[in-house]
């Protein structure tokens, strides 16, 4: 039997560019019922990881990674691309296929002591992961867990992240 959240995912070919299949998961959010029933398959995996902080990663993060953080009482804290954050900001470059480009928080949203999770909606090479993962470490926070709605496993970013961290996906695209 077809899962209902799943099939909700849709892919979108050639945007925003020709040759990507874009994975939209904005079906999920327009339904109350699947919205409550990601959050939970989200979250489930961390109820007992003491998450402190959830981190979510621009833009596509924000959009459950809060509704996650009140379902872990936990704080959120966005990372955003360069210029976005009107604080004090630590920064982060990773590399692009052609190029390089940055990710950073504020300098005081995390430390010591603090428990992190990284959300975004989808993985794929895994190299803005990693770089957010570099960021939280920068501030003295220990990453404890990343989560992400779709995973595009057969780009295996997940071999980008640090080694010995749960890693949870709702969705795995082989
Ligand atoms: P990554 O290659 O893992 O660093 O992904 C870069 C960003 O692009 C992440 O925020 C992903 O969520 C997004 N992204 C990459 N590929 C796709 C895709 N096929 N569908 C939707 N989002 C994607």
């Amino acid at each position: 039997m077809s899962d209902p959240l799943i099939a909700a995912v849709r892919t979108i070919p050639d945007f925003p560019e020709p040759g990507v299949l874009f994975k939209d998961i904005t079906p999920v959010l327009d339904d109350p019922a699947l919205f409550q029933e990601a959050i939970e398959r989200l979250a489930t995996p961390f109820t007992a990881a003491e998450v402190t902080h959830i981190v979510g990663i621009e833009s596509r993060g924000f959009w459950f990674g809060p509704t996650m953080a009140a379902r872990l009482r936990a704080g959120f804290v966005p990372a955003r691309k360069p210029g976005k954050l009107p604080f004090t900001t630590l920064r982060e470059e990773y590399a692009l296929e052609y190029g390089t480009d940055a990710i950073e928080i504020h300098a005081d949203a995390l430390g010591t002591g603090d428990r992190v999770l990284i959300h975004d909606d989808v993985i794929a090479t895994g190299g803005t992961a990693a770089a957010t993962a570099r960021l939280v470490q920068q501030t003295g926070a220990e990453v404890v867990g990343f989560s992400f709605f779709v995973e595009l496993a057969f780009l295996e970013g997940r071999e980008h992240l640090p080694e010995g961290v749960l890693v949870r996906s709702v969705l795995r695209v082989e």
